[in-house]
């Protein structure tokens, strides 16, 4: 027995997801009692490819302002290091069909970003250099494309 935390999303099956999806994680309670909420955004079905480094790097620049239009109090959106989609953490306890119509609309607007990508510059992005704007939005066209939908958590049997 190591001492290390169980995360949860070892606990997912994931040969048995069907992506592109949105999927309830979990949700975590503050000491004061408010909620947050995680949540996978996933764009590839896992084990089956993966993002190149410099298209989801764009899209999380995208995706950090397109998905707040979209959807009220998000903490954070970041790249799953398996480079199959992104994690999202929000205040509060937001239905998953509201999520899931805020990362369609959020798609939607990486589908149609033809102006450059923000925050990219020496001085507002860690490697300014590694992007793929055709990429991030060819990505976005097939989830769309292949239609995204709410996924169950199925977990291991162990
Ligand atoms: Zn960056």
């Amino acid at each position: 027995m190591s001492g290390m935390a169980n995360v949860e999303s070892f606990d997912l099956d994931h040969t048995k997801v069907q992506a592109p999806y949105v999927r309830l994680a979990g949700i975590k309670r503050t000491p004061s009692g408010d909620a947050i909420s995680k949540y996978d955004l996933r764009l590839l079905q896992p084990n089956q490819g993966a993002i190149d480094p410099a298209a989801i790097h764009t899209l999380e620049h995208l995706l950090a302002g397109y998905l707040r239009d979209h959807l009220t109090d998000v903490v954070d959106v970041s790249p799953m290091g398996c480079r199959t989609g992104m994690y999202m953490a929000v205040i509060g306890e937001p239905n998953e069909g509201g999520v899931l119509r805020a990362f369609e609309q959020a798609l939607r607007d990486v589908e149609a970003h033809d102006r450059p990508i923000p925050g990219v510059s020496e001085l507002e992005c860690g490697n300014y250099r590694d992007h793929d704007l055709t990429a991030a939005r060819q990505h976005a066209r097939d989830a769309l494309g292949q239609g995204l939908k709410v996924q169950e958590t199925i977990l291991l049997s162990r």
